[in-house]
């Protein structure tokens, strides 16, 4: 029996896709299919999919709107959940706001504008969902999901749904507890400040006008592909490293903002991972800095192995981008 053909016992068949083409679900726009690609209705049907993965020693993975993410070539052997076609519903009561972990954070922030709420103007520009937001601590322009998150329902492998408080979630710079427990987001709530709606709107206008204006929106990316490292910023290291226009393949470093690794289209995730090890191995060599990608992998890359653990002074990758 096929695995799809198992999934089928937990979830309609409407909710698996077979062979799932990733580069259809990440931002970057490339990498390869995984086994399947399920999204289940309910915490029901979740709960269950998950307990008939982990029994049969399946691997999975769950993804938001994959823009924090590079997923390899050859793809991912196991299941990948997506919670965004059942998971997105958004409500307000008084000051708080609860959001489906699938639910994209630019309609929790327009609801919470619509609301009169103030607190996710940060959020709006942010292209992921509520649970990848969570598990990231994504932020911007000075604010982060730990300044108004109050708890987050996560279901943990075992089946147990435990609701973390923010102090349980541990959030710190692009970090969460919910990496180590292996959980899943459910849903979040955010406890958020009554405010001038036209102000809130006028916020986002402002932000996002400022993205517009610094990043290469037009081109598929991950965002700022590294994190910053104490005391410096990851695109001005880049850019003094005379890296900002580079190109290997049809992979490279936006012109526009330095702390972008773009896909002009149709890069492989193979060249993408390239000019991220070039990049970690040039500012390294120039700076004695260590650049640790933000990004997220999944599937194998044996161009490099784990860019996590970079020995920036390992192998040496060639600088050459040939032919293309
Ligand atoms: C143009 C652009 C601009 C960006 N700007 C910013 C920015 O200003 N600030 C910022 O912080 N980020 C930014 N990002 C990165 C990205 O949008 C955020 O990190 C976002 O929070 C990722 O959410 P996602 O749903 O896309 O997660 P994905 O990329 O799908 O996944 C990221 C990680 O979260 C995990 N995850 C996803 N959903 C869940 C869940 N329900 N439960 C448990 N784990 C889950 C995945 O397994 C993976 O490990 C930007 C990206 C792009 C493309």
């Amino acid at each position: 029996m096929s695995l799809s053909t198992d999934l089928e016992k937990f979830t309609s068949p409407d909710n698996i896709l077979e062979g799932a083409p990733l580069s259809e679900y990440t931002t970057f726009r490339a990498g390869g299919p995984c086994a399947a690609l399920v999204s289940p209705e309910n915490t029901e049907e979740l709960r269950a999919v998950t307990a008939f993965l982990e029994e049969r020693g399946v691997p999975y993975f769950v993804i938001g709107r994959g823009s924090d993410l590079l997923v390899s070539d050859s793809g991912f052997s196991g299941v990948v959940i997506s919670l965004r076609k059942h998971f997105s519903g958004v409500s307000v009561s008084g000051t708080n706001l609860t959001a489906g972990a699938g639910a994209l954070l630019s309609k929790a922030a327009d609801e919470a504008a619509s609301a009169s709420l103030s607190g996710l103007e940060f959020a709006s520009g942010i292209p992921g969902t509520v649970g990848g937001a969570v598990r990231m601590n994504a932020g911007a322009y000075g604010r982060e999901i730990r300044d108004c998150i109050e708890s987050a329902d996560v279901l943990l492998p075992g089946g147990e749904i435990r609701t973390f408080s923010k102090d349980d979630l541990d959030l710190s710079y692009r970090h969460s507890v919910i990496e180590e427990v292996h959980g899943i987001v459910l849903q979040a709530s955010f406890r958020l400040t009554p405010g001038d709606p036209a102000l809130i709107r006028a916020l986002m206008d402002d932000l996002n006008g400022r993205r517009r204006e610094k990043q290469p929106l037009e081109l598929a990316s991950a965002g700022s592909t590294f994190k910053r490292p104490e005391g410096y910023f990851a695109g001005k290291l880049i850019e003094d490293a005379g890296l900002k226009g580079y190109r290997f393949g049809q992979a490279g470093i936006s012109e526009k903002h330095a702390g972008f690794v773009v896909n002009y289209g149709g890069a492989t995730a193979s060249e993408i991972m390239k000019v991220i090890k070039y990049v970690q191995q040039e500012v390294f060599r120039k700076f004695n800095v260590v650049l640790t990608p933000e990004v997220r992998f999944l599937g194998e890359f044996p161009e490099g192995g784990d860019p996590e653990n970079t020995d920036p002074e390992g192998p040496e990758i060639s600088g050459d981008p040939g032919e293309d």
